[in-house]
Formats: structure tokens, sequence, C-alpha cells
């Protein structure tokens, strides 16, 4: 028998990576450029950040990369550490002395926090944006909700139920399926299109959390 799976991350932290060719004096993308083109929602290209420790670090071509290792030689441009251990999603940045990052605009100071949404720009042409890819996790409860109600139905979860967990706040609630008979089921997460506890989607599909409109 298969034992039940770890827990694994339903949310990995994403860089989408925005970069602007200077020489374009418009908004346009030629299609004959050799680019990928970004328009029309398409989604743009992502570094992932794994979870412990990581280094921001740009190519001798400048593209961004995310090194698991720190590099053995030259300085990188950042240390990178996702909080796992907090509902709602961020990660800190660390720069060195004389870092030409900026944050929303702003110079990044040493230490910082970034969340959803917020803009990490390595240079005039390469914007990061933070996000979160979510892996919609139905599983059953840990053992820390078990005895705690369910904020749709208000009924206790069992050991032998599952859950939903909103990938913003961590409240779960209710997503039981075929392994319980329709008349007992309980199907909160099918209720509402959002977070009970936070309003955020309560996404049953995988996908981003935010991605930037390009
Ligand atoms: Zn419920
Ligand atoms: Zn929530």
């Amino acid at each position: 028998m298969l034992s039940p799976p770890p827990p694994t991350r339903s949310r990995c932290f994403r860089f989408l990576v925005e970069t602007t060719n200077q020489n374009s004096d418009s908004e346009s993308v030629p299609t004959d450029s050799g680019f990928e083109s970004i328009q029309n929602g398409a989604e743009l290209p992502f570094l992932e950040v794994p979870s412990g420790v990581s280094f921001l670090w740009l190519e001798p071509d400048g593209t961004p990369i995310v090194l698991s290792e720190a590099p053995t030689s030259g300085f990188p441009l950042g240390r990178l550490e996702p909080l796992e251990d907090q509902d709602r999603p961020e990660l800190v940045l660390t720069t060195h002395r004389g870092s030409h990052l900026r944050i929303n605009g702003f110079p990044a100071p040493r230490a910082s926090k970034l969340g959803l949404k917020d803009q990490l720009q390595l240079g005039p042409e390469t914007v990061l944006h933070m996000t979160v890819y979510h892996h919609p996790r139905i599983s059953p409860p840990s053992p820390e909700k078990i005895g705690t109600k369910c904020p749709v139905c208000l009924t206790k979860f069992k050991e032998t139920t599952r859950v939903l967990a909103c990938p913003s706040c961590g409240c779960v609630v209710h997503a039981e399926g075929q392994e319980v008979e329709v008349e007992k089921r309980l199907e909160c997460s099918t209720v509402s299109s959002e977070c009970p506890n936070c309003s955020s989607p309560l996404n049953r599909a995988e996908g981003y959390l935010y991605h930037p409109e390009v």
C-alpha cells in the first residue's frame, strides 16, 4: 500500500522575467525578431525559486538565473529565501552593499521581504515580478487542522476527510470527492470561488496567483 504523500509544496515561488528591448521605440513586438512574442496574455518566462536558500545570479549575457548553491567566485545579485512556515507568500531578499537592485522603483535595502506583485528591477531592461505558481492540492487536513471547524459548513475536520487549502492564507475547506458517498459528501470548496477567510480566489485550477499584464 502506498504511504500517504509527504506534504508537498502546493505553492512554488517564481519570478516572471520581463525584458524590454532598449532599442525598440514602440510597444509592438516584431514578429520576425527571433524573440518569443509576449503579447496577448501569453506567459512570461519564469525563474523557479527553490525552497531553502538560493542565489540570484546574472549570466555574462545579462540573463538572470537562480542558483541553489552559492557561486564559487563572484558576487550573486542577492540571496533568496522563501518563508515557508507562514501563510502569506513572501521571500526574503538579502543584497550586498553597493547593489544596484531596485524594488518597486526604490533602491533595495540590505534585507527586504518580497511579496506577491513586487517588482525587482535588475537594471533598465530586466524586471522580475514576484509571484507564486499554485498547484492545488486536495489532501487530508494537516494535524493541526483536525478538530477545527470548516469555515463554510462549520463541521469539524476529521482525519479521514479531504480538504483544499487556500494558496494565499492557508485556510482549508472540505473538498471530498468520490471516496465519500454523494449524500454524505462535503464539497465546500465548490460553494464559493473565494476563500471564506481572505477572499482571494480559491482556485481548484493550477496556475499563477498573479501574472502581470504584458
Ligand atoms: Zn465544510
Ligand atoms: Zn484564504
